[in-house]
């Protein structure tokens, strides 16, 4: 049964959420879908989708408020964007109580999620500086020439399930310093946090129809893709459907870039050390119950003797893992997002065990008292997997660790690169020689030298190689700037009044 399906009369009473359209919470009509509390396992809400009309709307409050923001100094802008992040500050609590009700997580890795999010919002405050343009003195005999960043009009942004705060902050705000209006697609699973921010943006001084939240599913991106008066897509989640929305974007003639999903390899050398790697495997291999597209899913342990004892360790950290509801702090993984997605963890171990991978742990029998219907699963590890089996080429996205026994460095590294995704990956050494060969020469975007989680600082920008990233530009940072204007160049010169010049035939050049 679907959760569209499920829209049965006992759930009639349920509160529905809507959008977020020119400055006003806007109740939506028709579709509906559910939104599960994963740790209880029942719906606890349902979210409308949005239909033609409701996008009609949301078109054209984009539209008009248009003009007025991208003249609005940037400066002003900043202002507005301080006032946002002192406010995201000041409700941190009720969103990151928001992001636990709905994803599952743990309410300490929401607030690393939205604090996250907040430096995006941070490095936008900047943006009179990011926008400040490029200037060429006496590009040719008297003439100067510059270049400015002018912003592209209405942007959307895609987003996915897993980081339901942080993900859409690495769009709007740097969007919207640029003097873009914006419309929010976010994931339909947990679709409430984007809602909330969106109110708190109108609260710093936003003009209405800067920022909307439109909710939907398939029917409301088709409406965006086919759409001719948005410019430009954002889009992060799975990598089938990054792979479309670029296509289908491009041919459109949008400006696009979608970030897909990742297979991220921890290579553990002989000299690393390795109680440090194992607590930095446990909590990028299980922070968030598995579901981060940086999480650590292959452990490549390099000669035999590393390989045990990161297994013995890892598997003596796993049966102490504490498995239950988000807003338990004293919890270590809250539940997955959905059932479906437990039934895909439970049918991957099953593969694994099939391809003869060795099962060290097995989280299937967890069971979280008072929360029996909860998506729960515990920690699983697995050991000699190989190259050829689905646990190792597939993106699970659960909390399933696969260790890799190779015999040295280069073996790893084939390894990685061979892999269809790229997104992040890690080295553990003591060693600055391999630190440096690993970092130049694997084919991943983001790199980590003792560092499990390599995301990127806000100042820098996010993206992966390979079939994680179609397009470009990476997300927030110096990228984003790029991606959400366009370059205009101008030539001037001012001829002196005084003096009848002559036609000249040949290409202008400096000399
Ligand atoms: P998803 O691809 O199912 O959904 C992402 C968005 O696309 C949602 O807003 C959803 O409503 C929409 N969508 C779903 N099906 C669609 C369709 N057929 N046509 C058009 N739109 C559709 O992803 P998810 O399950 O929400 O998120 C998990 C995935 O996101 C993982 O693969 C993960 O690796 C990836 N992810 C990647 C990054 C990154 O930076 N590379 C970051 C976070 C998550």
């Amino acid at each position: 049964m679907s959760s569209l399906e499920s829209a049965e009369a006992d759930q009639f009473d349920l509160p529905v959420l809507g959008h977020y359209i020119d400055g006003n919470e806007v109740a939506g009509e028709g579709r509906a879908c559910d939104v599960f509390n994963p740790a209880s396992g029942q719906v606890s809400k349902r979210v409308a989708m949005a239909d033609a009309e409701a996008f009609e709307r949301t078109v054209l409050a984009a539209h008009q408020a248009f003009p007025a923001w991208r003249h609005t100094p940037p400066q002003k802008r900043a202002q507005i964007l301080f006032r946002f992040k002192q406010l995201l500050e000041e409700h941190a609590d009720e969103i990151c109580a928001l992001i636990t009700a709905e994803h599952g997580k743990v309410l300490d890795d929401a607030r690393g999620e939205l604090g996250r999010g907040i430096e995006v919002v941070e490095y936008a405050c900047g943006i009179s500086e990011l926008l400040k343009g490029e200037f060429s003195k006496n590009a040719g005999p008297n003439i100067d020439s510059w270049s400015e960043f002018q912003p592209l009009g209405i942007v959307a942004g895609i987003t996915p399930f897993n980081f339901p705060a942080m993900v859409p902050m690495w769009m709007f705000p740097l969007a919207i310093a640029c003097g873009n209006t914006f419309i929010l697609k976010p994931s339909e699973r947990d679709p409430s946090p984007s809602v909330y921010v969106a109110k708190l943006f109108t609260e710093a001084g936003l003009p209405d129809g800067v920022f909307n939240v439109l909710n939907g599913d398939k029917e409301t991106v088709d409406l965006i893709l086919n759409d001719e008066r948005i410019q430009a897509v954002s889009f992060v989640g799975s990598t089938p459907i990054a792979e479309s929305i670029y296509q289908r974007g491009t041919d459109a003639g949008k400006r696009v870039q979608a970030l897909g999903g990742a297979k991220n390899h921890a290579v553990v050398m002989p000299d690393a050390d390795v109680d440090n790697a194992v607590s930095a495997l446990m909590g990028a291999a299980y922070g968030s119950c598995g579901e981060r597209c940086m999480a650590i899913s292959v452990a490549v342990c390099v000669g035999e003797d590393v390989a045990n004892k990161v297994v013995t360790r890892l598997e003596n950290r796993i049966n102490e893992l504490k498995v239950g509801p988000g807003e338990d702090v004293s919890n270590d993984m809250g539940p997955l997002i959905t059932k479906d997605a437990l039934n895909r963890i439970h049918s991957y171990i099953e593969q694994g065990l099939g391809q003869d991978a060795e099962l060290v742990v097995d989280g299937r029998d967890l069971v979280v008292p008072g929360h029996e219907k909860g998506f729960f699963v515990g920690g699983c590890l697995f050991d000699e997997v190989t190259a050829g089996m689905s646990i190792y080429t597939d993106e699970i996205f659960g909390p399933v660790l696969c260790v890799v026994r190779v015999k040295d460095l280069d073996e790893a590294m084939t390894l990685i690169n061979k892999h269809e995704y790229g997104n992040g990956t890690c080295v553990f050494t003591r060693d600055g020689e391999t630190a440096r060969y690993f970092s130049d020469n694997i084919q991943v975007g983001m790199v980590g030298i003792n560092v499990a989680l390599p995301v990127p600082v806000a100042c820098q920008s996010f993206g992966g190689w390979k079939r994680s990233l179609f397009g470009d530009l990476y997300v927030y940072g110096p990228d984003a700037i790029r991606f959400y204007t366009r370059r205009k160049t101008m030539t001037q010169r001012w001829p002196a009044s005084d003096r009848t010049e002559k036609a000249r035939f040949s290409f202008p050049s400096g000399s």
